[in-house]
């Protein structure tokens, strides 16, 4: 093989092959209160064990039995072997930004790896220190957009709950040395969160409980690709969570190429169901655009996605994008972003130019994790060129400007 790149170790094997077998006990963090609740009644404990397990692990973020201090040794060994305290196996972080974002890579249970990333925002004048934790609902994903690392690795599994969880609760104990807390969690690392939409909401669930991580509804944000059904039950359950559509092209024959599932999802099916979910919530919903040089960037792009998000309760973010390997797509420049920013201000549609996070360890959206698994499948790659050369060509020379 001519792969230069170093081989991955034992410890951290690919994220899409399946080192050992599942660890059998599930995630303490992510048992609904009930569940613990009825579990330590039949190991004849008392219902007040159920708040010391939790304060043990959402209030200081316990990764191992012999943290919660509070248990009878009895009950701690009984735990131990019926329930993981922590489902990260492994993490390794590394640091960017003037040590303002950090990276962590996760190893699970059975090999596989997942990502998270940190972002601390100093206090600025009138506005508070945030510390906006991004993690993965998925180890991989399905979708398969040509400019994102992780839609290079596929999909290899869902995650559960606690292993959504414990990335927070990772970072709160990093945090926590410092005196410090998380403050924002968006679920903007790998995976399509509305493809794990059980796992997802339950984590979220967890993170928004006053009894358990006790974060401000309105700082988790979900983003999706636009799985429309997915869209649609949050409309149902009128969380006060932040909805964030990853739109990336107006345009229905390049959203084909920049984000697949708009083949099965189109575009404007997405924006209905994401306007639906405002009217419910009476929420704003973000939509992110990755701007690429040259691809998705132009007037004629500016003006579609002008048409199409005019008069409704939305935020677009423009970001340009991460460079990842093995596709030669690049950042649009500085001018072609505020140029693109200044055509939608125009169309009253409210714009925020996003300065990327993290790009020097590679915080785009599972660049890390695609870096250890060394080179891509051959069918990854060849998908890449159907999509690159093939349809892109032609959707590309659709309606340019
Ligand atoms: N699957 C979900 C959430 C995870 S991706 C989604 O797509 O919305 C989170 C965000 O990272 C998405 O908006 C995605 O488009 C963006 N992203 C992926 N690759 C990127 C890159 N190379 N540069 C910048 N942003 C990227
Ligand atoms: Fe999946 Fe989101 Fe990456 Fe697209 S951008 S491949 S939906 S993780």
């Amino acid at each position: 093989m001519s792969d230069r790149r170093p081989a991955p170790t034992a410890s951290l094997a690919s994220p899409l092959q399946p080192g050992v077998e599942r660890d059998p006990r599930p995630g303490l963090a992510g048992a609904a209160p009930e569940s613990l609740l009825a579990w330590l009644l039949a190991c004849g404990e008392p219902a007040y064990r159920a708040r010391q397990v939790a304060d043990a692990l959402w209030r200081r973020h316990a990764s191992t039995v012999d943290e919660m201090r509070t248990l009878p040794a009895a009950l701690r060994t009984e735990l131990a072997a019926a329930w993981r305290v922590d489902t990260l196996v492994e993490s390794s972080v590394r640091p960017a930004d003037r040590g303002l974002t950090e990276k962590a890579l996760h190893r699970l249970d059975d090999g596989r790896l997942v990502e998270s990333v940190l972002m601390r925002y100093p206090r600025r004048p009138g506005r508070r220190e945030r510390a906006t934790v991004c993690i993965s609902s998925q180890a991989g994903c399905a979708v398969g957009c040509p400019f994102c690392a992780t839609g290079e690795l596929g999909f290899g599994r869902d995650l559960a709950v606690a292993e959504i969880v414990d990335q927070v609760r990772f970072w709160a104990r990093e945090l926590a040395g410092d005196g410090r807390h998380v403050t924002n969690v968006v679920f903007m690392g790998m995976g399509e969160p509305l493809l794990n939409v059980d796992a997802v909401l339950s984590a979220a669930a967890a993170l928004t409980d006053p009894d358990r991580f006790a974060l401000g509804g309105r700082h988790v944000t979900i983003s999706t690709s636009g799985v429309i059904p997915g869209i649609e039950r949050l409309t149902e359950l009128r969380p006060p969570w932040t909805l964030a559509v990853s739109l990336h092209a107006a345009r229905p024959s390049l959203r084909d190429v920049l984000v697949p599932l708009n083949r099965r999802y189109p575009v404007e099916e997405v924006v209905a169901a994401a306007t639906a979910y405002a009217r419910a919530t009476g929420r704003r919903v973000s939509y992110e655009y990755v701007m690429i040089d040259g691809v998705n960037d132009t007037a004629a792009d500016a003006a579609a996605v002008a048409a199409l998000l005019r008069g409704r309760l939305v935020h677009v973010n423009l970001i340009p994008m991460n460079p990842v390997a093995h596709t030669a797509w690049l950042p649009s420049s500085p001018a072609r972003v505020e140029a693109f920013a200044a055509a939608l201000l125009a169309a009253g549609i409210p714009t925020t130019v996003r300065r990327n996070r993290g790009d020097e360890i590679g915080a785009a959206c599972g660049q890390l994790a695609a870096e250890r698994a060394g080179l891509p499948a051959p069918s990854a790659v060849q998908r890449r060129r159907e999509l690159e050369v093939g349809a892109g060509a032609a959707a590309l020379s659709d309606g340019r400007s």
